[in-house]
């Protein structure tokens, strides 16, 4: 890990400077593999030794920030060109995944907000890049790991630190404490494990079970605009090391797999929001305390059925307005509008004090790679675009054949120009559509 983190620190200069020059919102897109049993079925669907369709993916070695999507399934086939901060074929590592996130450390260490989110449909791959596995860590292990190296090896003499961690899932509107029931025996393997906090006075819970909601708070009387958002009655756990962090989350996800029994595949339907809290006292200077969140959304996928009655429904509507709103919030931030639609769902509620002002934001938009996925992957892109800092030139072309499209934009390749973020307002076509329309709004 020690290795993983000097070799992540390396790469945070330019990230840094990436950051601010991407208006405090980062979209970076994250292609899986191809399962086994996905390249088996692929192989049955195509025919006995027939050649298997070509990908809907094109990954660009040289501009590596590129990427294009064919959908096939449509006629004519829809290709579109998208450019984000980076693209992550599917060989990409967890460790690569990591790379591209690696500086958050040192925002929270500073006092920022920073809010770390995924976003895709279901099967694209977001759990996997957020929690990994225990042989292959995801981002939230390692950026933890990281942010407790930091706090142990890279701080001036004398500094304090306070982490506390609370994880909450939102299911239908609403919010569900992950570590309440837990929050007993976690307190006691909290105070157990000890004293890797600098100066951090043993561990200790705040709040517990009950009916939980967003609240806003004035911090400093007066200044309205400056709102600090908390959850009353959230669990809180302090923690002093990664250790202790990991068997916490370990009970979080065990919490959310048994309310998945109860209500059908509920962990593909609700978000799953873990947070640290991090207090940094310098000598000599005033605390600074930020949230880092970390975000494994509703899976963005449209519903097939139409006839959807009850809970399938009331589902599909939360998560919808959900993400509409989490895109809505962002991108009337980065349009500089006069009022930002926080309220209008319980996620960007809990947000509110983390995203916009000096606060950052990192989206991994999870793909999966199978050719009958190629349209969600496409509304997932289109989504990653409207909230990400540039576009490329006119977004959408139509061609007979995808293939000969691919020929003739082949020399406008290395010449895409960056348009300016407030030109994001105009809606490509695709986003125009009324089902579109009906998602994104
Ligand atoms: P989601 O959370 O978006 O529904 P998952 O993370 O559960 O999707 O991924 C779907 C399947 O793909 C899982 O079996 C997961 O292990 C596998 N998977 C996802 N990303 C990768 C990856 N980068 N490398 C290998 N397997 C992956
Ligand atoms: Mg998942």
């Amino acid at each position: 890990m020690r290795e993983l983190c000097k070799a992540a620190e390396r790469a945070r200069g330019a990230y840094n400077k990436a950051m601010e020059e991407a208006g405090n919102i980062r979209v970076v897109c994250r292609v899986r593999p191809t399962l086994p049993a996905e390249d088996e079925a692929e192989r049955r669907a195509a025919g006995e030794g027939k050649e298997l369709p070509p990908p809907p993916f094109e990954f660009d070695d040289v501009n590596k920030a590129h990427l294009s999507l064919v959908d096939r399934q449509r006629y004519p086939p829809i290709m579109r060109r998208y450019r984000f901060a980076a693209v992550l074929s599917p060989s990409s590592t967890q460790a690569e995944v990591f790379e591209e996130v690696t500086a958050i450390i040192d925002s929270v260490m500073s006092g920022v907000n920073v809010t770390v989110l995924a976003y895709g449909q279901t099967g694209s791959g977001k759990t996997y890049t957020m929690d990994g596995s225990p042989r292959d860590p995801g981002l939230i292990s390692r950026t933890v790991n990281a942010l407790f190296y930091k706090i142990q090896s890279d701080m001036p003499a004398g500094s304090k630190v306070r982490v506390h961690c609370s994880a909450l899932e939102i299911y239908l509107e609403q919010i569900h404490d992950l570590l309440a029931s837990n929050a007993k025996s976690a307190r006691a393997e909290s105070v157990k494990g000890g004293s890797g906090t600098l100066g951090g006075g043993g561990g200790g819970a705040k709040g517990g079970a009950g009916k939980l909601d967003v609240r806003e708070e004035v911090p400093v009387a007066g200044v309205s605009g400056y709102v600090r958002v908390h959850v009353p009655g959230l669990v809180e756990l302090e923690v002093s090391s990664a250790e202790a962090v990991e068997a916490m989350l370990e009970r979080a996800r065990a919490c959310r797999a048994k309310a998945a029994t109860t209500a059908n595949e509920r962990s593909s339907r609700s978000h799953a929001v873990t947070t640290l809290h991090v207090t940094v006292t310098r000598p000599g200077d005033t605390p600074h305390r930020a949230k880092l969140h970390m975000v494994d959304l509703a899976g963005s996928e449209r519903l097939r059925d139409s006839r959807a009655k009850g809970e399938q429904l009331k589902e599909t509507q939360a998560i919808n307005r959900s993400l509409s709103a989490l895109g809505d919030v962002i991108h009337s931030l980065k349009s500089g509008e006069a009022h930002v639609p926080y309220r209008n769902s319980k996620l960007t509620a809990l947000l509110r004090d983390s995203i916009g002002g000096n606060n950052k934001v990192l989206v991994v938009v999870a793909c999966s790679p199978l050719t009958k996925s190629a349209s969600e992957s496409m509304r997932s892109l289109d989504f990653a675009e409207r909230i990400s800092e540039t576009v490329l030139g006119p977004a959408m072309r139509r061609a007979t054949s995808a293939q000969s499209l691919l020929e003739k934009e082949a020399f406008r390749f290395n010449s895409f120009e960056t348009v300016p973020s407030s030109s994001l307002a105009v809606l490509s076509p695709v986003q125009k559509s009324s089902e579109e329309e009906h998602r994104l709004r």
